[in-house]
């Protein structure tokens, strides 16, 4: 049995807690957070505003085949997880649509084609009548490819769960000002010596991580009464990257802008507008759909995109998710539990 501390309550530090708890190990996580729920103002971590899309592979539209492939991995792990935390429900991998207007045919083959490429699963075209039996609230006509295998997640969900599950002792409104092999230092001033120090801390972990910068997103959750829609969709389209996950019957998240900037304020006019109209340019029952939030935040992203681990003894660091969060996080922190032999997150 090892003392660990862990810094970040976030999709990481509760992931890890949760893994970590269960192989047996006496966990500490400390984060600057007020408590362990969300508050969608923008300030609490970038897990809470995730729209939960699992699709690696329709990913590929902008991220290297590495990065699908982790993801791939992460898919065989998140049943086994969500299994053993009482939340299977809020996963479902029945596959995930991308879709185009026919006029945006060119920007949709520049994507099929990076998927081909990758030599990876592939996009099943889906014929005008078997989109309409699968997606009957999609507007008919509508050129579509099936993912067979990706997904979505329900991420204030998992988090909960995941706070609820790892036996760790929570040190709330206590940020880290520094993460070294065995040690965190807080910022009254104490350290506290562990087995193993692991930094969690997202973006909060730029002062030892100079190249981190925030890259901003938005999304809205919509409410819709019996929306109909089942899988995740992707609008491949030449201006505006949409996606559409449905979060229950009644509501779906639509998400999301990606600007590089720090900015952590309200949605704009622009983003919100940008959004709603290309989603309702192919489900048009969204026209009624009522908006139940705005929210933002900053993904944690390092120059080249690619998520940074790094494990020594006494020392692991897991930083720069990006986009891909919850798509990834499982199979890079199940490839740091296994090198530092601390912990494994199937039961294998
Ligand atoms: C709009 C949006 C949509 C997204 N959609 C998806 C999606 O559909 N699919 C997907 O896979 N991913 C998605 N993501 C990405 C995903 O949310 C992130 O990649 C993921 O949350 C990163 O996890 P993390 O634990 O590194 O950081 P976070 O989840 O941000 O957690 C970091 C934690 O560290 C804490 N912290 C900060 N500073 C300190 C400190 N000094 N000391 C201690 N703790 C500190 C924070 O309070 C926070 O709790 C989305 C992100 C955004 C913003």
């Amino acid at each position: 049995m090892a003392t660990i501390g862990i810094a970040g309550a976030g999709l990481v530090g509760r992931l890890a807690a949760w893994g970590l708890s269960r192989a047996g190990h006496s966990v500490e996580v400390f984060d600057p957070a007020p408590d362990a729920l969300p508050r969608f103002d923008g300030q609490s971590a970038a897990a809470f505003t995730a729209a939960g899309m699992l699709s690696p592979m329709a990913e590929l539209e902008a991220a290297s085949p590495e990065i699908a492939a982790l993801g791939l991995a992460s898919l065989q792990l998140w049943p086994g997880i969500a299994e053993a935390l009482g939340v299977r429900s809020c996963l479902a991998l029945e596959g995930s649509l991308l879709l185009a207007h026919r006029q945006d045919l060119g920007a949709a083959e520049r994507v099929l084609s990076r998927l081909r490429a990758s030599g990876l699963a592939q996009a099943q075209p889906l014929s005008t009548a078997q989109l309409a039996q699968r997606e009957p609230a999609l507007l008919p006509g509508l050129q579509a490819w099936s993912l067979a295998g990706e997904g979505l997640i329900h991420p204030v969900e998992l988090m909960a769960a995941l706070h609820a599950r790892a036996e760790a002792n929570w040190h709330w409104k206590q940020a880290i000002v520094a993460v070294e092999p065995g040690q965190l230092q807080l910022s009254n001033g104490e350290t506290r010596r562990f087995d193993w120090a692991l930094d969690a801390r997202g973006l909060g972990a730029k002062p030892q991580l100079p190249q981190l910068r925030g890259v901003r997103g938005e999304v809205i959750t919509l409410d819709l009464p019996g929306h109909g829609l089942v899988r995740p969709l992707r609008l491949l389209h030449p201006r505006h990257r949409i996606y559409l996950v449905p979060r229950s019957r009644d509501q779906l998240v639509l998400g999301a802008s990606e600007i590089e900037s720090e900015d952590r304020s309200p949605v704009s006019l622009k983003t919100a507008v940008e959004l709603m109209a290309a989603a309702h340019s192919v489900m048009p029952s969204l026209a009624e759909a009522r908006i139940a939030r705005l929210d933002r935040n900053l993904r944690p992203a390092l120059p080249d995109n690619h998520p940074h681990s790094h494990c020594e003894p006494g020392l692991l660091r897991l930083n720069g998710l990006y986009r891909h969060g919850w798509l990834l996080a499982p199979a890079l922190l199940q490839r740091l539990l296994q090198q530092s032999e601390l912990a494994s997150l199937n039961d294998e």
